[in-house]
């Protein structure tokens, strides 16, 4: 049995899997990926990239003694008849590489399941918010587990395809860091990328011919995701240029942005802590918006997202952040040293139980005077609390 391969020569099958495993290992050493006893969470969805990522990385750890644990974390988006079918491969593989595994849903975390997702906002951007919510649940689930990085299985043709997307986006600051092999150093936490030169093709090959147990059914929801246009480009520019997906990648990464060019400045989301470029983190916003039956508000342009979330909080709090009381009993009865004379209290400190002496607040965020204003941090908080929950999280052992 010979395999070509996309590089051009043609190996048996021994010889084959030798090389595609050392390759990997080559791009794990080269890149130090890894460090001697840190804790790796491999991404695990029970399809064809994640088992092979789970075997090769179980197998390479042995054979050269990288000194890394690993654990299997897989999200569950609640999609009836493709991840409760591909997450009975993922437990199937937690017993076959003896491996633990630890499974964090969106239902769990949001309250939200994609079924119920697709059901209120139809077929056209359920890929966006499934996106959104895996990276965030991946982090979560992470961070529960207590590891020091997680590895995915994004391969070449993954790369290749979110280089072409950002282009066509015109989105600088994704197309600047989605080549780099390792991301968010200075996210929640570290996230690598051992595939980033390995080709989908052989990935399949290596699973077949190892005779892996893997899932193969495509998402129902997936007909329509965007990124299906690039991979179709791209295996069209392929036929007429074979090296096309290793010329991407090489692309992208030779890629520099000018110096003036504005990009997004990284901070937390003001609502559930988790790493964000905006006050209130994507995730955040498109939960509001299922909630309250706006699921839109979390595809629209960022600064339109940003207006409406604002003029919701209003609306529910009956007063924004920088609304002055106009309520003159304040004046005399409020002891907190942040009120003005025009009553507007900007300390943050409400938040805490009233921390600041402050006897015109009450947790219950009305005003015990009689005046109108109430707190819409406190408000925010206590609607999200579950994330509240998770910025805490619980340690889990194996
Ligand atoms: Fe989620 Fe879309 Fe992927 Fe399905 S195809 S798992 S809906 S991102």
């Amino acid at each position: 049995m010979w395999a070509e391969r996309p590089r051009g020569n043609a190996l048996c099958k021994e010889c084959f899997f030798h090389a595609f495993e050392e390759e990997i290992h080559h791009t794990i050493v080269h890149a130090e990926l890894f460090k001697r006893n840190e804790t790796i969470a491999i991404g695990a969805s029970g399809g064809k990239d994640s088992t092979v990522l789970a075997y090769v990385l179980k197998l390479l750890n042995d054979r050269h003694d990288y000194g890394v644990n690993l654990v299997l974390l897989s999200v569950d988006e609640g999609i009836t008849g493709y991840r409760d079918d591909s997450l009975e491969t993922v437990k199937r593989n937690q017993e076959q590489y003896g491996l633990p595994l630890k499974i964090i849903s969106y239902e769990e975390l949001y309250g939200w399941t994609m079924d119920a997702i697709v059901k209120q906002i139809g077929l056209k951007n359920n890929c966006t918010f499934c996106g959104v919510f895996r990276r965030q649940a991946l982090d979560r689930g992470a961070l529960m587990l207590k590891v020091d990085k997680i590895a995915t299985g994004h391969n070449a043709d993954d790369i290749a395809e979110t280089v072409i997307m950002n282009v066509l986006r015109g989105d600088i600051g994704r197309l600047r860091r989605c080549t780099a092999i390792t991301t968010g150093t200075d996210g929640a936490l570290p996230r690598c990328k051992p595939f980033k030169y390995t080709y989908e093709k052989e990935i399949v090959m290596y699973a077949y011919f190892k005779k892996l147990d893997y899932f193969s059914t495509e998402c129902i929801y997936s007909p329509n995701a965007y990124r299906g246009f690039a991979r179709a480009y791209i295996k069209d520019v392929e036929k007429i240029r074979p090296s096309a997906i290793i010329d991407i990648i090489h692309s992208g990464e030779s890629l520099s942005v000018k110096k003036d060019i504005r990009l997004p400045v990284q901070g937390v989301c003001e609502r559930c802590g988790y790493i964000s470029s905006n006050a209130v983190c994507k995730a955040c916003v498109m939960l509001e918006g299922l909630n309250k039956g706006l699921p839109r508000l979390g595809i629209g342009k960022t600064h339109k997202e940003r207006r409406k979330m604002q003029e919701m909080l209003q609306q529910e709090t009956g007063a924004a952040d920088s609304t002055p009381c106009t309520d003159q009993s304040l004046k005399s009865s409020c002891k907190c040293e942040n009120k003005t004379d025009q009553s507007e209290c900007s300390s943050q400190t409400y938040d805490s139980d009233n921390a600041s002496g402050c006897s015109t607040y009450s947790k219950s965020q009305k005003c015990k005077d009689g005046c109108s204003s109430t707190n819409p941090r406190t408000v925010a908080k206590e609607k999200l609390s579950i994330f509240g929950k998770l910025k805490q999280p619980p340690s889990i052992d194996f």
